[in-house]
């Protein structure tokens, strides 16, 4: 971190800023220029508030040099991490995986979806048994009666499974029921007590951006679920709010080759909670495949418009079928390019 020093500042006030920092365990580092004199602060930064430091006198400026988060920085780790899902599915590290299946669990009709889903290409199955309503009133889900019908056919079918966890208190139900990979939704991307929960479990975590994240607001969540011992963490672009209202969120393309120029943990994108509606999921997903995530989530029902939870943006097993074709080519297509580079 560097603090550019006013140059109406005496040289007194510069000792005592000085003092004040070193005094607080840190090194630093005084270069006097003509125009303005800067302080670089050696140490472990992210313990200091830059907005009280700009909020003294004599301070023109703060900035970061280096990024608050280390565990998920490409810098500290430069390679790809590849995360074990259970069953031999792998993501991250040119392993490119399709999780797929409705947004709530509803009953029999998962096992059904389920099966199309995995016919048509997809390696891991999604289901939300406990759902984060904006409505009290809406439906909130099955509860572990879901997680059970989720489990049952994961096992059978041999897929991962993906399910949202709410409440710290629920990590012993999932836990125990071997569910192969807990998402956290974007309402609670910023519950610090559920990351650094999720954090001491052993199972790898789908962590989605927030509704208004930012990609270090994203980084840092993954942060925070790291620093506690869990490094096997996926990051999920699944759209942004902004000020246009034709689709459910803005979906941010961007965020997928930046968060694999920050960061080597895996990235997916999620075109469904991206877009809203079914006729955009797949040109968005074509695009999030192009660039480069490494894996897509995709919310698929057998009767659309019977569904309980986002029934206006799910593919039917067809229209997912169709979709899973073109996402191979697409695959396929950057893929090779890359061994030509
Ligand atoms: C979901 O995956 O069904 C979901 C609620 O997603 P998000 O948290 O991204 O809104
Ligand atoms: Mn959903």
């Amino acid at each position: 971190m560097i603090a550019i020093v006013k140059n109406t500042a005496t040289a007194d006030q510069l000792k005592h800023f000085v003092k004040w920092i070193e005094d607080r365990g840190f090194k630093t580092n005084v270069s006097r220029g003509e125009n303005e004199t800067v302080v670089g602060i050696i140490g472990d930064t992210t313990r200091i508030d830059p907005f009280l430091l700009e909020s003294m006198d004599i301070i023109d400026q703060v900035r970061r040099v280096s990024e608050p988060f280390k565990k998920a920085n490409r810098k500290f780790h430069p390679e790809d991490t590849v995360i074990d899902c259970g069953y031999g599915v792998l993501v991250g590290g040119g392993n490119f995986q399709v999780i797929a299946g409705p947004c709530s669990v509803e009953g029999e009709n998962l096992m059904e979806i389920a099966r199309a889903a995995k016919k048509a290409g997809a390696t891991m199955l999604r289901g939300g048994a406990f759902k984060p309503r904006t409505s009290p009133y809406s439906y909130q889900g099955m509860g572990e009666k879901g997680l059970d019908l989720l489990m049952e056919a994961g096992r059978e079918l041999e897929m991962p499974v993906v399910t949202e966890i709410m409440d710290a208190r629920d990590i012993d139900a999932f836990v125990d029921r071997g569910v192969n990979v807990m998402q956290i939704g974007a309402r609670n991307s910023q519950n610090f007590t559920l990351l650094k929960e999720v954090g001491r479990a052993n199972v790898p975590v789908l962590l989605k951006r927030g509704i208004s994240g930012t990609i270090d607001e994203l980084l840092m969540a993954a942060e925070y679920v790291m620093s506690e011992g869990n490094e096997k963490v996926m990051l999920c672009e699944r759209g942004i709010r902004t000020f246009e209202t034709r689709t459910r969120n803005t979906f941010d393309v961007n965020a997928i080759p930046v968060l694999h120029h920050l960061s080597h943990l895996p990235v997916i994108g999620d075109p469904s909670h991206a877009t809203g509606y079914t006729r955009y999921v797949r040109p968005a997903a074509y695009a999030a495949t192009a660039a480069g995530a490494d894996g897509l989530e995709i919310e698929v029902h057998d009767r659309p418009a019977e569904a309980w939870s986002d029934g206006a943006q799910a593919l039917t097993p067809d229209q997912f079928a169709d979709a899973m074709r073109r996402i191979a080519l697409i695959r396929d297509a950057i893929c090779a390019d890359a061994e030509e580079a």
